[in-house]
């Protein structure tokens, strides 16, 4: 089995051609300009993980909403229950840049932090 795809670790966007057996195990990896690419498709075949970057509802605030993000990437596969989580919340004001706004957001071991203040 075969996948391709562009590894998205660096603007260079290298075309990335993954060998796969039929329990998906990955065989080899080719295209890739580095080692970081190699353990790009790896990860990405196995447990695909991405950051998650949105917003969330302000209370008293000069704005509506704060920018949020996730402290690390988290798996692909948690990313509608994290927003359905998220999506639920309201914060008061004042909020600072880089509070910690959900800790261990849907037992990923991840926080949402903001990325802003307001
Ligand atoms: S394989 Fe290496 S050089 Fe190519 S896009 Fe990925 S990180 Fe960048």
């Amino acid at each position: 089995m075969k996948k391709d795809m562009i590894c998205i670790s660096c603007p260079l966007g290298c075309p990335l051609s993954v060998e796969m057996d039929e329990s998906g195990k990955v065989l080899s990896v080719s295209g890739n300009s580095c080692k970081r690419g190699e353990q790009y498709a790896i990860d990405e075949c196995t447990n695909p993980v991405r950051m998650l970057t949105t917003t969330i509802r302000v209370h008293g605030g000069a704005l509506p909403m704060i920018p949020v993000k996730t402290s690390a990437p988290i798996p692909k596969g948690k990313m509608m229950e994290c927003m359905q989580v998220i999506n639920r919340m309201a914060l008061d004001a004042p909020i600072r840049m880089g509070e910690v706004i959900i800790c261990n957001i849907c037992d990923t071991g991840v926080d949402i932090i903001a990325t802003n203040e307001l």
